[in-house]
């Protein structure tokens, strides 16, 4: 494994949404556990992508044989936040056949009839893959409180709720990293106005982004409630400062392939014998069969 140490600190501990956690205050331009400089932490995450491919392919052999854990990578975050970027940068470093990519929308007319779990639960990981969701449940306490779409005697006990389901879905082998890209109000501006500048980004814009962005303090508002009453010990929330694309994507390298080195995943040991496996090979290596 590569040197993890070139963090000063761990992002899990300096970018931990813990008690006093007020984010408000919180410097969004920021590298928080970084000291070092931008080509530094680029050729830090080449390295550490290849720690990360390689546990990826520990998991995914550990649920090939029987094991029944998987890891789930909630990113959360305002349009321009740069969700999309650590889905290509930091997830697309590991083998494509071990993600389970998922991304969550306006509620389809189907969707609507259920409980707003029961689209989340459907995508969720199978044993030995990292899924990773693009917005999330959490999207039923934000959006939907902000833009008061169900009525708040409905969305307030969701905290309790989804800490309860997340509580269960860590305790049948899920291990849960909550990921908030958050953007400074200015920076914002700038990419939504850069998607308006360049034709190849028109396709990304929306009128909608211009009025998600024209409630940017209830937004502050419902993710500050969001933090204090999600980030859990079995699931806690990760606070990412992402005005600087290349620290938010380096510091999400940094977390997962963290978490995913505390699994301590071996190798799984062969379940037939080797020594009979080889010299049943050899004998066939002198020629062709008749
Ligand atoms: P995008 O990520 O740009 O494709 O946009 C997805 C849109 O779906 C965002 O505007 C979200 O606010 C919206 N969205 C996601 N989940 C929900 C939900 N549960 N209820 C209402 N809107 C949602
Ligand atoms: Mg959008």
């Amino acid at each position: 494994m590569s040197d993890r140490n070139q963090w000063k600190h761990d992002p899990r501990q300096v970018l931990r949404a813990g008690a006093g956690f007020d984010v408000r205050s919180f410097d969004r331009g920021g590298t928080p556990g970084w000291s070092r400089d931008r080509a530094t932490g680029e050729a830090a995450m080449v390295e550490r992508g290849a720690d990360l491919s390689e546990l990826q392919e520990r998991l995914y052999a550990d649920g090939r044989t029987g094991g029944t854990r998987s890891v789930l990578l909630v990113l959360q975050g305002l349009d321009t936040a740069g969700k999309g970027g650590i889905v290509r940068h930091v997830a697309g470093m590991v083998d494509p056949q071990g993600l389970a990519l998922a991304s969550f929308g306006v509620p389809t007319a189907e969707e609507r009839t259920h409980h707003y779990l029961w689209r989340i639960e459907r995508r969720l990981p199978p044993a030995g893959r990292i899924g990773v969701f693009d917005r999330s449940h959490y999207e039923d306490v934000l959006v939907v409180r902000v833009d008061s779409l169900v009525p708040e005697a409905v969305w307030r006990p969701r905290f309790d709720e989804i800490n309860a389901w997340e509580r269960r879905l860590v305790d049948g082998g899920t291990t849960v990293i909550k990921i908030a890209l958050m953007v400074s109000y200015a920076e914002q501006g700038e990419r939504l106005m850069e998607r308006l500048d360049r034709p190849d980004k028109h396709w990304k814009f929306s009128m909608g982004d211009v009025t998600t962005r024209s409630k940017w303090s209830a937004y502050q508002e419902a993710y500050a409630e969001m933090f204090g009453r999600t980030s859990t010990e079995h699931a806690p929330w990760y606070v990412v400062p992402a005005d600087k694309k290349w620290y938010a994507r380096l510091a999400v390298t940094e977390i997962l392939t963290r978490t995913m080195e505390d699994l301590d995943l071996g190798w799984p040991a062969a379940t037939f014998d080797v020594v009979q496996a080889r010299a049943a090979l050899q004998a066939t290596m002198v020629r062709p069969p008749a």
